[in-house]
């Protein structure tokens, strides 16, 4: 059978256009060589910051205000809680990215928001010691969701509503056929569609000749610490999502308590993980892994390095300059992606999920992509399989 689109990847970002495609009625065939929600890419680990004053950019804002609304749609269509308002702390030096960055978003388009000065920052959250010259931004809206339960509920809805999901198959190759695309698998299948959407995650760029950009997988690691305190002090309604960056070293982030008193408390580093090939990634976490985060915390929240209860490796899929990609395939109209989402995606997938399918189906978006569109160059824009 001809599809109207294949979805390549139904982890964070595709199980969002497959429902999306879905729902607009069209004949949609989601392909992953894994079993969503898993382990293996992305978009695991439980926990996934939501925020609104975007510290890394401006342009971002108008997405991520859609894609509120629409976190808060599906939960209404389907019945599931996935968006928790927490409040958000963004730490750092006036000058640092995280406050500096945040407070242009915030301005630039009216959020909400109150600066912090360290006093205030130790009375109203206990476990955070901030130094003389540590400030934040504190947003109300910012919260937690949940990837595992967001792409399950995306694809459990996607299928309700028709979608075709194969799951276990490994796509080898696509090329452009007329005005259609064809599609490879592993298993030698040849399959047929109008439009192709390219969400791959960390293996992106197997799949993406004639797109220019470089992406490079890094790998980073998750922690759960139960605090030495205990976790009375981390609890959802009186402890906030935050992000700290010192401006010179290492930004880590981290939750409040979401999993009761011994599920232990979740903390990272940003962007701290080398360079890896997603087909060959240590999965295991080492003592200098958990070193290095405990040298951050020691400063910052010593109360919560006690015990260290496990971690978990996780993919980012990282740009040159950490912008996403999202938009037309340079070379293939009939071809879209989202890719690059450098360790921030998550929040944005209903709103990637529905600009994937305006861009699929109608060839543009009312959502503004302009500074995110995938840059052409390279060979052509197919893959041998
Ligand atoms: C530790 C960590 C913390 C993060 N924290 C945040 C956060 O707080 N807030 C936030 O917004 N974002 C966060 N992110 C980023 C966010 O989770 C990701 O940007 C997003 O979930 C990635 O979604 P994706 O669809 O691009 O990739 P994935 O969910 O990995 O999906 C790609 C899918 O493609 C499939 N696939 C790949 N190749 C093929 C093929 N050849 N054939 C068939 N299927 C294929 C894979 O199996 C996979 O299921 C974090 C990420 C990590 C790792």
């Amino acid at each position: 059978m001809q599809y109207d689109a294949i979805v390549i990847g139904t982890g964070g970002m595709g199980s969002a256009a497959c429902l999306e495609l879905a729902r607009r009625g069209r004949r949609v065939l989601g392909l992953d060589r894994f079993h969503p929600p898993h382990s293996h890419g992305g978009t695991h680990g439980r926990s996934r910051i939501i925020r609104q004053a975007y510290m890394e950019a401006p342009a971002y804002v108008p997405l991520l205000l859609s894609a509120y609304r629409l976190w808060r749609r599906l939960e209404e269509e389907t019945g599931v809680d996935l968006l928790r308002i927490t409040g958000g702390l963004m730490i750092g030096p006036p000058d640092s990215d995280a406050v500096a960055g945040s407070l242009r978003s915030a301005r630039e388009h009216g959020i909400a928001h109150e600066m912090l000065d360290p006093a205030e920052i130790r009375r109203r959250f206990p476990p955070l010691t901030p130094g003389a010259d540590t400030v934040a931004l504190w947003e109300r809206e910012a919260g937690v969701l949940d990837p595992e339960l967001g792409v399950g509920t995306m694809l459990d809805a996607a299928e309700d509503l028709g979608a075709v999901l194969r799951p276990g198959v490994r796509v080898t190759g696509w090329e452009c056929a007329g005005e259609g695309v064809r599609v490879r698998t592993e298993n030698g299948e040849q399959l047929r569609a109008a439009r192709l959407v390219l969400t791959a995650g960390p293996w992106a760029s197997e799949l993406l000749p004639g797109v220019s950009t470089h992406l490079t997988p890094s790998r980073e690691v998750m922690h759960w610490f139960q605090p030495e305190g205990g976790v009375a002090r981390y609890a959802p309604d009186r402890f906030p999502i935050y992000i700290w960056d010192p401006g010179a070293g290492a930004v880590i982030y981290g939750f409040p308590a979401l999993d009761g008193p011994q599920g232990g408390v979740k903390v990272a580093i940003h962007h701290g993980g080398d360079p890896v090939d997603p087909d060959h990634v240590s999965r295991e976490v080492t003592p200098d892994d958990v070193e290095a985060i405990r040298a951050c915390l020691a400063h910052r929240i010593p109360d919560l390095a006690g015990r260290h209860l496990h971690g978990a490796v996780c993919l980012y899929t990282n740009s040159p300059d950490h912008h996403f990609l999202l938009g037309p395939h340079p070379q293939a109209p009939q071809v879209v992606l989202a890719a690059g989402l450098s360790g921030h995606g998550y929040k944005f997938a209903p709103v990637v999920g529905a600009l994937l399918a305006d861009l699929a189906l109608h060839g543009e978006t009312d959502h503004p992509i302009g500074p995110f569109l995938p840059p052409g160059g390279g060979s052509g824009a197919a893959i041998p399989g």
